[in-house]
């Protein structure tokens, strides 16, 4: 048994022919196994999806109720059959009911990992690390110079910056899905409880998170609150919205842009963002080498992102290392879906 005669490269993406299930596929298949509800890995239109509660439904709330012809849900640990094939979730520790699928036939293991951080975040189950013999793994973040650092430092900054300019607005960008919330949750850990204001994109997924319990105090639409109310306060948006007509409603507003592409200092200046904040829902250089190296893995598959660095290094570990060329990964500020929404707002 190869690990090729389990999973394969398809089209669609990562397949399971004996079980007859596609990994995050980027076209429509008959049945989708999905990590996580980011638009990268879970589009709508599939036969029958199997994923965990939260990512159903936050793939509801984006796609609305008749986004897959059926849909099942499974917790982590749990053990499903199909075909031959056992497949289980485990916590990727990336966003709201994020998961590492293992797939096992005849004794050899293959965990397709999805997105994945190895980091604390308060709005999520914290990362598994799942033994396997092989191990698919994003490359999102992988060269040595991103390493994120502490991302209460970065909250200190934010915080300091509205000490320093009392009367202006502050924008931070962040995706909706994730990355919005564990901002949201940071800032609450730094000790301010002002209330905080939120994009209407925002708006759904936000209080879906706490629906399952995750505290995030005193959150305010911006619309309909007025300009001068705005100074001093902090706005969560999507990263587009920073610089669009919506932008205008706020006094001499400060940029901000919580990402992990915000270690690359150009990047934030094409932006247009005066206060970067290095904080990533991916794990960075040290997270992925050390998680590779933690799971025992003596082949690894690398669906996307800088793969060429992260292959070249499991090479100098004498690691088995292929890059999956998967195209389709890696956006997940969903352009289309925010416009729509701002249209409105
Ligand atoms: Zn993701
Ligand atoms: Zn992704």
């Amino acid at each position: 048994m190869r690990p090729e005669d389990i999973l394969t490269l398809t089209p669609a993406g990562v397949c399971c022919k004996r079980g007859g299930f596609h990994i995050d596929p980027t076209r429509p298949v008959e049945r989708a196994l999905i990590t996580h509800a980011h638009s990268d890995h879970a589009r709508a239109g599939h036969g029958a999806v199997l994923a965990t509660q939260e990512t159903l439904a936050l793939m509801r709330l984006r796609y609305g109720e008749n986004f897959a012809g059926s849909t099942q849900a499974i917790r982590y640990g749990e053990a499903v059959a199909l075909d031959g094939v056992t497949v289980t979730f485990h916590p990727a520790g990336h966003v709201l009911g994020s998961a590492q699928i293992a797939v096992e036939a005849d004794g050899l293991r293959i965990v397709a990992s999805g997105d994945y951080k190895n980091v604390p975040d308060p709005t999520c189950a914290p990362f598994e690390l799942v033994r396997c013999h092989v191990f698919i793994t994003e490359a999102t973040f992988a060269l040595p110079v991103f390493r994120h650092g502490d991302p209460d430092g970065e909250i200190a900054k934010l915080l300091g910056s509205i000490k320093v300019f009392p009367d202006r607005a502050h924008l931070v960008g962040a995706y909706s899905l994730g990355k919005a919330q564990r901002l949201i949750a940071l800032i609450r850990k730094s000790g301010c409880d002002k209330p905080i204001y939120l994009h209407g994109a925002m708006e759904g997924i936000t209080r879906y998170y706490e629906g399952r319990g995750i505290a995030l105090g005193e959150l305010r639409l911006v619309r309909g609150a007025d300009k001068a109310s705005l100074a001093g306060t902090i706005t969560i948006c999507p990263p587009s919205a920073l610089n669009e007509l919506w932008a205008r409603r706020f006094p001499d507003p400060v940029n901000a842009f919580a990402s992990g592409w915000m270690r690359v200092r150009a990047r934030a200046r094409q932006q247009g963002v005066a206060l970067p904040l290095v904080i990533s829902d991916h794990a960075d250089w040290d997270g992925l080498t050390a998680t590779i190296a933690a799971t025992g893995a003596a082949e690894v598959w690398v669906t996307h992102g800088q793969e060429d660095a992260l292959v070249h290094w499991c090479g100098t570990r004498g690691l088995n290392a292929r890059p999956l060329d998967i195209v389709g990964y890696g956006e997940e500020d969903e352009p289309g879906e925010q416009s729509a929404v701002e249209a409105r707002e």
